[in-house]
């Protein structure tokens, strides 16, 4: 089973730590986790007491839980979307987590180190940005090579771009063998585009997802970067900055809660 589908309900057995989502109706809390985060850690939804009629409510956040207390593992100061959760559960996978919560608040520097990243993972939870990103989403390549085909005034009524020199070849006996000359087209030339290129890539450290063409077919490349970004953002892309965007899923994931 994919730990991501699993949903499990566990009781929280230690009153005196905080349980990160808790019922009203029974002696004993009880924490949902939704997503096994690494062993022995889980995601779980953030709830908050009603003042006026008591009952728990969904805050539209999530908590990283100690699944085996449902003892919250991060002090978070603001509603923290998954992503967050995701990256800080692989940050803290060098401690063994399927130990019991007493063991684990003896160990040394753990609690100093989930501090230090409830800190950090507010923050980036409230700028909507992953802990680790990337220096920069983009990446520059050489000039494309273009197959243009011509009518018989010789004005261009086609073209296919192509990376380098061997791809646009072929797809120049292709296209002559598949039109051929003489009819429509009088002529199918190879020339070079003169700028450098630029295509881009999801900022999230160890996501590498590139831009592609919204027919998923092919990456996409060009000299104008406005442009880029411009069609990055009609298929989804969201911009942090002027060097880093993030793909659909991650820009889903690490959307800012904060309201
Ligand atoms: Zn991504």
């Amino acid at each position: 089973m994919d730990q991501h589908d699993s949903a499990t309900t566990l009781k929280c057995p230690a009153p005196h730590t905080r349980p990160a989502a808790t019922a009203s109706n029974g002696s004993d809390p009880v924490v949902t986790v939704v997503e096994h985060a690494i062993p022995g850690l889980g995601i779980s939804p953030q709830l908050r007491k009603d003042l006026a009629d008591g009952a728990w409510r969904f805050t539209g956040g999530w908590n990283l839980v100690h699944t085996g207390s449902g003892r919250c593992v991060l002090p978070l100061f603001t509603p923290v979307n998954l992503g967050p959760l995701r990256e800080a559960a692989a940050l803290l996978a060098h401690f063994d987590w399927t130990l019991p919560a007493e063991v684990l608040r003896a160990t040394p520097g753990l609690q100093e180190e989930a501090y230090a990243l409830g800190t950090r993972v507010t923050a980036a939870a409230a700028y909507g940005c992953p802990l680790n990103t990337t220096e920069t989403s983009w990446m520059v390549q050489p000039p494309s090579w273009h197959v243009t085909l011509t009518d018989l005034t010789g004005e261009p009524v086609g073209g296919v771009f192509c990376s380098n020199y061997g791809d646009a070849e072929a797809t120049a006996v292709e296209l002559g063998s598949y039109e051929g000359l003489g009819g429509a087209f009088a002529d199918i030339t190879i020339s070079r585009e003169n700028d450098h290129e630029w295509r881009l890539r999801c900022c999230r450290y160890d996501c590498g997802v590139v831009l592609e063409s919204d027919e998923g077919v092919a990456q996409v490349s060009t000299a104008d970067r406005d442009q880029l970004v411009v069609y990055a953002a009609d298929l989804g892309w969201r911009q942090l900055d002027d060097r880093r965007l993030l793909c659909p899923a991650c820009s889903t994931a690490y959307q800012s809660l904060h309201t």
